[in-house]
């Protein structure tokens, strides 16, 4: 661990530790330690305290938001059973089992009533990039005025800005849909946003 991240408190617990170590092992893509540093900040900064999150993974992310605040409750979303798996185990061992419901399911396909919060301050979409506008338009009903939704990826390792023209024909097609999200995002009325170029590309999003 570097010396500056060694002075932000929440990465010197021992079990977030072991989930950093699992993600990389495993080749889970959890945020990156820019992005979850910037992320911490939003919701300390602005009191968020209902948080939707499209993409659990392991439950890194979300055991760290519920871990600034035992008023914070998660919704978060997941769809592959060995991810959903080891996420409620995670949760468990951390004890954070009272603030963060895991829903085991592809988001595209939750009923929206089904959703524990009936309005978030915060939604963090981090799950299969080529469906970031669905997620966008399916979950922004939830969001308050003056929300935030906070995408991640959106440069995808810089290959959204700099493809090297060697790539799988899969692959640009994702790097295509993640440049019209960017696109669509950046032209939508209703919504405030700033790009960053923090970890993998991020945008920050607030609902006017
Ligand atoms: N937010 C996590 C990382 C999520 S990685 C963290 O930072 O710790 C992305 C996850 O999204 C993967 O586990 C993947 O299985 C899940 N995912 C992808 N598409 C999905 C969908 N349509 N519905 C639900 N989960 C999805
Ligand atoms: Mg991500």
């Amino acid at each position: 661990m570097t010396y500056f991240s060694a002075l932000n408190k929440y990465k010197n617990n021992d079990y977030i530790k072991y989930m950093e170590e699992y993600a990389s092992n495993h080749k889970v893509p959890i945020l990156k330690e820019e992005g979850l540093d910037l992320l911490v900040s939003i919701i300390k900064m602005n009191n968020v305290k209902n948080i939707l999150e499209i993409g659990t993974a392991i439950g890194y992310s979300s055991s760290v938001f519920a871990l600034i605040n035992k008023d914070i409750r998660i919704d978060t979303i997941e769809r592959d059973e060995l991810m959903y798996q080891e996420a409620l185990k995670n949760i468990n061992a951390l004890g954070l089992e009272s603030q963060i419901n895991i829903i085991f399911e592809d988001a595209l396909n939750v009923d929206l009533s089904t959703l524990k919060l009936d309005q978030y301050d915060l939604i963090f979409i981090d799950a299969a990039k080529s469906q970031y506008t669905n997620f966008f338009t399916k979950f922004e009903v939830k969001l308050r005025k003056g929300g935030i939704i906070f995408s991640d990826n959106l440069l995808f390792h810089g290959l959204v800005e700099n493809a090297s023209g060697k790539e799988s024909r899969n692959l640009n097609q994702m790097l295509r849909k993640i440049r019209a999200y960017n696109e669509w995002l950046s032209n939508n009325e209703a919504y405030d946003t700033t790009f960053l170029r923090i970890g993998d590309g991020i945008a920050i999003s607030i609902k006017k």
